[in-house]
């Protein structure tokens, strides 16, 4: 196919080494003509570069980096074949739009390009965060336009989103998404709604990890270490809002909490607005929630050791999760009680039960078969109780976290949040959800699914969760949506489809 990118920076030109590695003719253009240069020159470069490390014959790199053509103008009619060199000159069959996030100056690109470009050329916008429908509206013809939303960087980010506007034409993400599987990435499609699929999915655990910090729950550093250990993320919340940038984060935090006219499940924090306007982003500007200048150990510093107490303390449990942490000599009057909580608060245990605050604590079951056990504390809790626990807690090697009581604990609370949130996706029929599953494997990099995770969990179980943090808390952000609550009373699994309805 013959493609035209417009816009050669960062995304333009991983688009375009994708598209020439996949077979196709690139047509390359920005409005500044070095941009094109430049980008034509890093394609040459990572082609020459997958030679070197075996990943690609030099037949393949030489054909590919023919198959780029360097364009004077966005707005070239139709350029001629001679010069690239390739069978199917002509005009493009596709434009792919990556210039500047506005919604402006990319309808009148597309204006532009729909007065000299023949009719039957299919239009797709790269956009993250706009309409794709705001943007064929202001076209002659809006039916010839989708959202296509790669991912940084292209060639390795293999999923893309195909998003159809509401007067886009039915052939044109039929097109597109048989050119990205052709293509050797990965096509879901995306209702256009604020942040798509994957940016409206990552706001999960953002968010719950932003809402954990705001209630004192734990520093960064230790949700951090149990998103990672816990859960198996690759990368704790505010490590990964350091890679992206709070500033980027923070921004689709608020259009996507907006676009959905303020729903509850994905309010965000007061407190990104002034770590922004204070510059601290993350990475790019060498500050943010770990420090990145020289001699600085960023996300990677160790963690402070937590002095254990008596390891042989007496423990009574309750709840046979835990039974294993119980001493079979367990004497009564001084045993410390561990109680597993459930989207319940360990407070809340010690008031049912009549349990003894002073020495009661909380482990959340989630990380019981994990390298890391986590411990909650209430303001009742005496500090030779906490230390005594932490040395049973750490007895068999185990990494042990202590974090204040809350209802559900911290690797609770982001889980229940990343699955809560992929059922509203499912739920407004954003996606399939088996879509969902695999957008967010590949695009966020989880281990596995919200749903499938969830359904790993239990569905039954996920909803116990949410029901406790809504009930304890009365907070509407733990609402369970109505697609998890069927699913979950009906026995089913979270990933089971909306059932279809009769024609
Ligand atoms: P970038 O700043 O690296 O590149 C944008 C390029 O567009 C520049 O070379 C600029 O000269 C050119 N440009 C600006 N206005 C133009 C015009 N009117 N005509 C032609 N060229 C013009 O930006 P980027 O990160 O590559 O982002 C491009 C688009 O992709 C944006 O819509 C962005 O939201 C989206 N996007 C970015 C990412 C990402 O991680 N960077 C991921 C997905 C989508």
């Amino acid at each position: 196919m013959r493609i035209r990118v417009v816009g050669a920076g960062t995304m333009g030109r991983g688009i375009a080494q994708w598209a020439v590695t996949a077979g196709h003719t690139v047509e390359l253009a920005d409005a500044r003509t070095e941009a094109v240069a430049d980008a034509v020159a890093f394609v040459r470069t990572m082609l020459e570069r997958a030679v070197v490390k075996g990943r690609m014959s030099r037949a393949d790199a030489d054909r590919a980096a023919s198959a780029l053509v360097p364009l004077d103008s966005p707005y070239d009619a139709a350029h001629d074949a001679a010069s690239g060199a390739t069978a199917d000159g002509g005009a493009p069959q596709l434009v792919i739009e990556a210039v500047l996030e506005d919604l402006e100056v990319k309808a009148e690109l597309f204006t532009g390009l729909e007065r000299v470009l023949p009719e039957e050329t299919v239009f797709a916008t790269n956009t993250s965060s706009l309409s794709v429908t705001r943007i064929g509206a202001r076209l002659t013809d809006p039916g010839r336009l989708a959202g296509l939303h790669f991912f940084n960087p292209v060639p390795l980010m293999k999923l893309v989103e195909v998003v159809p506007g509401a007067a886009t034409r039915e052939d044109v993400p039929e097109l597109l998404t048989a050119l990205v599987a052709e293509s050797g990435h990965r096509p879901v499609t995306v209702a256009d709604t604020p942040g798509f699929l994957v940016n409206h999915a990552g706001r999960g655990l953002v968010t719950e990890a932003f809402a954990l910090l705001e209630e004192s729950v734990a520093g960064h550093a230790a949700i951090d270490r149990i998103a990672r250990d816990v859960l198996g993320l690759r990368m704790g919340p505010f490590e990964l809002m350091d890679l992206t940038g709070l500033d980027v984060t923070a921004s689709v935090m608020d259009t996507v909490w907006e676009g959905f006219r303020h729903a509850d499940r994905l309010r965000p924090s007061y407190l990104p607005a002034n770590r922004v306007a204070a510059g601290l982003y993350g990475r790019k500007s060498r500050r943010g929630f770990y420090g990145y200048g020289e001699g600085e150990a960023g996300p990677s510093l160790p963690e402070p050791r937590i002095e254990g107490g008596d390891p042989a303390r007496p423990v009574r449990v309750t709840g046979d999760e835990l039974a294993d942490l119980a001493a079979a000599d367990a004497a009564p009057h001084d045993a410390l009680v561990l109680v597993p909580t459930w989207g319940t608060s360990v407070a809340a245990a010690v008031v049912e039960n009549g349990l003894p605050a002073e020495r009661t604590l909380g482990v959340d079951p989630l990380s019981l078969g994990t390298p890391r056990r986590v411990l909650a504390v209430t303001p009742a809790t005496r500090d030779d109780a906490v230390r005594d626990a932490v040395a049973v807690l750490a007895r068999d090697g185990h990494a042990v976290s202590v974090v204040r009581d809350t209802a559900g604990s911290v690797a609770q609370r982001l889980l229940a949040s990343v699955v809560n949130v992929a059922t509203g996706i499912a739920e407004r029929g954003i996606a399939a959800p088996a879509d969902i599953d695999v957008a967010v494997t590949l695009g966020l990099g989880y281990p596995r699914g919200p749903l499938a995770w969830g359904d790993a969990v239990g569905a039954a179980r996920m909803l116990a969760l949410l029901r406790a943090l809504q009930a304890e808390t009365g907070d509407p952000r733990h609402r369970p949506t109505p697609w998890l609550t069927h699913r979950a009373s009906l026995g089913l699994p979270l990933s089971t489809p909306m059932p279809r309805l009769p024609e």
